[in-house]
């Protein structure tokens, strides 16, 4: 099946960065989602992007403007019914998945793969909402999607090789690296790493063993992280990696994914997420910036 045209759903930071790095491979896009100024804001984000990398002589305005007419918008899910290939970002919330991939398995063709985005949500119980569970699977990106090299491909239980195969093709067509994940298991491959040094960045500090910066700096230059693990959790939003702690241990049943104290009593203070611009280092971004490094 040779693809080329791709419906994102979902209009985020994940769907209109996938959206921007599939039209700048030469596919064409049908992004949706369900009001008009979220598909005008990914718009403007997208346009935005590309004006960087024409400054930066990484594409031409030719090549923006092409990239752009690449990509048609709309909030009739209906409409992404001629598709060769659809990839699901909607929030991360099980029960709006399966609805939406119930909307999709009877609006896009029968042998059309349906992807999702999701970062920790079970692919397999995604899948059971549609009559085509072979056909469906994990296209894990990372944000920003544009620049991001990395794609995880996972399997549900019922995922086929087939499946597996295409989007692994269509993963080297938009110039990622890509792995495969051979069962549905939480936090796939990176966030199952990740997470666990997140907690015991944590517990480094709530044991007095060094502060937040100088565990951030540790991981930078002794791992050669481009970020350290209080850094990555404040942009990422505290209350994301929160989430999937609770998530791990209930999952793994196993209490070494439990959030540490300090994390929980962050959450209750409301400090968290990055709308408040606090988290580890409870101050602006601004301050942020002049304070540290
Ligand atoms: P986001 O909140 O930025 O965007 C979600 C979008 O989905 C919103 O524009 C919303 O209007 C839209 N939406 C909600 N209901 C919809 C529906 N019924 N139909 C169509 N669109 C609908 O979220 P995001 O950060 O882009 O995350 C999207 C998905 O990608 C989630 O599953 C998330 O776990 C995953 N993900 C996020 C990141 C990240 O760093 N943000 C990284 C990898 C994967």
């Amino acid at each position: 099946m040779s693809i080329q045209t791709i419906g994102v759903v979902g209009a985020g930071s994940m769907g209109a960065g996938i959206a921007n790095s599939a039209a700048m491979n030469g596919f064409n896009v049908i992004l949706q989602d369900i009001e008009t100024q979220f598909l005008d804001g990914a718009l403007q984000r997208i346009s935005k992007f590309m004006d960087k990398s024409v400054e930066r002589k990484k594409m031409t305005e030719e090549q923006k403007e092409a990239t752009l007419g690449r990509i048609t918008t709309t909030v009739e899910l209906n409409d992404l019914k001629d598709v060769d290939l659809v990839i699901e970002a909607v929030l991360e919330n099980m029960d709006l998945k399966k609805e939406v991939f119930a909307q999709l398995d009877d609006i896009v063709r029968d042998d059309v793969i349906i992807a999702t985005n999701t970062s920790s949500l079970s692919i397999t119980e995604i899948a059971s909402s549609t009559k085509r569970s072979d056909r469906i699977a994990g296209m894990h990106f990372f944000n920003p999607a544009q620049l991001m090299k990395l794609v995880e491909v996972v399997r549900g239980l019922e995922t086929s090789n087939e499946t597996v195969e295409v989007l692994k093709a269509l993963s080297s067509d938009l110039n990622k690296e890509v792995v495969e994940v051979k069962i549905d298991s939480p936090g796939f491959i990176v966030n199952r790493v990740m997470v666990p040094q997140f907690i015991e960045a944590i517990r480094l500090l709530e044991e007095g063993v060094a502060t937040a910066e100088d565990i951030d700096k540790a991981v930078k230059y002794g791992l050669n992280y481009p970020m350290g693990p209080f850094e990555l959790q404040d942009y990422a939003g505290v209350d994301i990696g929160y989430y999937v702690m609770e998530y791990f241990q209930e999952e793994f049943n196993d209490p070494r994914f439990a959030p540490p104290l300090l994390m929980k009593q962050m959450m209750r203070a409301g400090r968290y997420g990055k709308k408040t611009g606090m988290g580890f280092y409870n101050y602006k971004k601004e301050e942020k910036k002049a304070n540290r490094v």
